[in-house]
């Protein structure tokens, strides 16, 4: 099993999505495209030149069977051949009836090709001493030379291109940089997003309003001597709907709204993000009232003097000119900034405090209620059949996010495209929830050994967790490989569970076990197929252990190791606080929880080793059960402790 608890991770660090460059034209030099331009039209015109040269056509063309007859009739003076090409001279000019063009003394010819070397053309051409002479075809051979050449200039011109573009980090299309020397860098978007466009989010909506009533209406505000807050923070986990909001909050001011995303400040160069804060502001303040929004702004606004990498320079000075500008507002000018973020944890303290982002609006993920909501705003253009029952889907998608549940509505759609339906159907939503949560299907032939050995190993999970009361009821078991795992036990979370106890904690651990206790009990040996599981149990362990105090022999004490987010460098500095000695009893307490769990488990399956059997049949026979099918298997699970709601 790999996934057996599927719970999205609270924090996970959300690296500014790379965007396409950002237009900006006055501070980089732009190559300009009119060299090779030139060069091209000049060989296009030589190489035109080269091919008309009148080398061929020294008089109208003739007709063969013509020139047959006049060659019969001894009527042809001379011919000289040059390839498939002939010119020739008549003796006398023949007449042609009236209707035809009149002929002149010379005349040209286009030799089929069976005529070439026509010996019977050759006897006559000597019996009737017509002067014959060859020229060859140089003039086509150099046309061809040149259009190699064009060619290869043409390719040189391409790769040259390319070239300059790549290292021009805010290089624009070749043609795209053409006459827009003075193009707008910070557009207003166009279509309109208002808060009809965001589902659920009633509480963040709310504390927007006031916002919004000031950007509609500021002077109501500045009589009274009110203050707005200048800047507003938007926090949560990626996918909730942050910067949807942000739009939605400009769509319904009505107002323009100057968007940037955080990782466009950053360049190579340094000042030059700075001169894009200088900018977007002064635009800002030109177009007030108005919202500049912010997106992603950690890649910005991290804790000075931290850091690992090189280019914080840039970052600081960056940050150092969103803050100036910010202080800089006048009273009169009603400019809000709003910014998003999913790492509120790495903001330097400068930027959140009193007059610059004062304002916190945490988004929190949807609960089923929420879900539901958003789940009606995607499925506005999707053709529904009867059998789809909407609360039901929002009610198996605890802990999705707004851009998750889209994909999972996208992902339905395009299943029923694929089976060529006119509607979406359950079956739909069902097969794009599996594969949203565990990862696509992988057409995979498993020999009969893997196959059962990945059946006992489910069977393990999924057992356990029916014993177990504290833990997560199974959903839905299956050895279908998908993603990077072979088989998976998905577990029911319970909805907006704030508290965990350490009982529950334990049991999980246990459960976490079952896979590899059952493998060795069926089997008496390990496989690799549980490094999952083994490093989420003991992840679990340690924090345990470590950091809330559950081990007696350490007690009360929280061991902060700066183990959570090396990379922002902040906590990298962080000493170890505590001595080796600590270090290796809580080593050792991690071991005994992770033991006693290992051992739980062993325990319990050994003990229902008939029902372990008859999971892992129904396993290799169905490849997928669900929470009914072991219903009926093994009866009514173990009743859950502290849930309020039933599943
Ligand atoms: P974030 O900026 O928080 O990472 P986005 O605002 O980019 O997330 O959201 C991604 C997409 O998810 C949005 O474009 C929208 O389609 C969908 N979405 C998220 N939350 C909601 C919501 N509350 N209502 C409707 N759609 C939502
Ligand atoms: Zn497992
Ligand atoms: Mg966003």
């Amino acid at each position: 099993m790999t996934d057996s608890d599927r719970k999205p991770p609270e924090s996970s660090p959300h690296p500014p999505k790379p965007r396409p460059p950002q237009r900006d034209d006055d501070d980089l030099p732009r190559p300009s495209p009119w060299g090779p331009i030139l060069l091209i039209g000049v060989v296009l015109t030589l190489l035109l030149f080269v091919n008309w040269r009148p080398f061929n056509s020294s008089g109208p063309e003739v007709d063969y069977n013509f020139f047959w007859k006049q060659l019969d009739a001894d009527n042809i003076a001379e011919l000289t051949f040059t390839g498939p090409l002939v010119n020739g001279k008549w003796k006398k000019v023949p007449e042609v009836p009236a209707s035809q063009k009149k002929l002149s003394e010379t005349f040209s010819l286009r030799l089929p090709d069976p005529a070439r070397d026509d010996q019977k053309l050759a006897d006559l051409l000597r019996e009737r001493d017509v002067k014959v002479k060859a020229e060859d075809s140089a003039p086509a051979l150099f046309g061809q030379m040149m259009t190699g050449t064009l060619l290869l200039l043409g390719m040189l011109a391409i790769f040259f291109f390319v070239m300059r573009r790549s290292i021009d980090p805010a290089g624009t299309a070749f043609i795209g940089s053409f006459g827009r020397a003075g193009a707008k860098r910070f557009k207003q978007t166009d279509q309109r997003t208002t808060f009809a466009d965001v589902a659920a989010m009633e509480q963040a909506k709310l504390e927007l309003t006031e916002i919004v009533d000031f950007l509609k209406s500021p002077d109501k505000f500045h009589k009274l001597g009110a203050q707005i807050p200048k800047g507003v923070l938007l926090m949560g986990s990626p996918g909730t709907g942050k910067t949807l909001l942000a739009r939605a909050t400009a769509g319904e001011a009505g107002v323009p709204f100057f968007s940037m995303n955080g990782s466009e400040f950053i360049q190579m160069f340094v000042g030059v993000g700075a001169s894009r804060v200088r900018d977007l502001f002064q635009q800002a303040k030109e177009n007030s009232p108005c919202i500049i929004f912010i997106d992603e702004i950690d890649a910005v606004g991290r804790v000075r003097g931290a850091g690992l990498g090189g280019g914080h320079d840039e970052r600081e000075q960056t940050l150092n000119q969103i803050l100036s500008e910010m202080d800089g507002f006048q009273a009169t000018e009603s400019v809000i900034v709003l910014a998003a973020t999913n790492r509120p944890d790495v903001l330097d303290p400068a930027l959140l405090r009193p007059g610059r982002f004062d304002r916190h609006i945490t988004i929190d993920r949807p609960t089923k209620e929420g879900r539901l909501q958003i789940l009606k705003v995607h499925v506005r253009k999707v053709p529904l059949a009867k059998d789809v029952d909407l609360a039901d889907v929002a009610a198996s998608t605890i802990g999705f996010s707004g851009a998750e549940l889209k994909n999972l509505v996208n992902e339905a759609a395009l299943h029923a495209v694929r089976s060529d339906r006119s509607e979406v159907t359950a079956e739909d939503f069902d097969v794009s929830h599996d594969r949203v949560l565990m990862g696509a299907k992988r057409e995979e032939i498993l020999t009969e050994h893997e196959r059962s050995m990945t059946a006992y190993h489910e069977a393990g999970h999924a057992l356990i967790s029916w014993h177990l009361p504290d833990v997560d009821p199974v959903h839905k078991v299956t050895i279908i490989p998908r993603g990077r795992a072979l088989g998976v036990t998905q577990l029911l979370p319970e909805e907006d569970r704030y508290h965990y106890g350490e009982r529950r904690m334990h049991s999980q651990m246990a459960m976490i076990m079952g896979g590899r206790a059952a493998e060795k009990l069926i089997f008496d040996e390990y496989s690799a197929g549980a490094e999952d599981d083994l490093k989420k149990a003991t992840s679990l362990a340690r924090r345990m252990v470590a950091h809330w105090g559950m081990s007696e022999l350490i007690g009360p004490v929280a061991f902060r190791q700066g183990e959570e987010h090396p990379f922002l460098g902040k906590e990298i500095h962080e000493a170890r606080e505590f001595s080796e000695e600590t270090a290796h009893t809580i080593d050792q307490e991690v071991q005994r929880f992770l033991n006693d769990a290992a051992n739980k488990a062993s325990k319990l399956l050994t003990e229902h080793r008939d029902q372990l059997d008859a999971i892992s049949k129904a396993l290799l026979k169905n490849e997928s059960i669900d929470h009914a099918d072991m219903v009926k298997l093994l009866g009514e699970p173990v009743p859950r402790t502290s849930r309020s709601v039933s599943a």
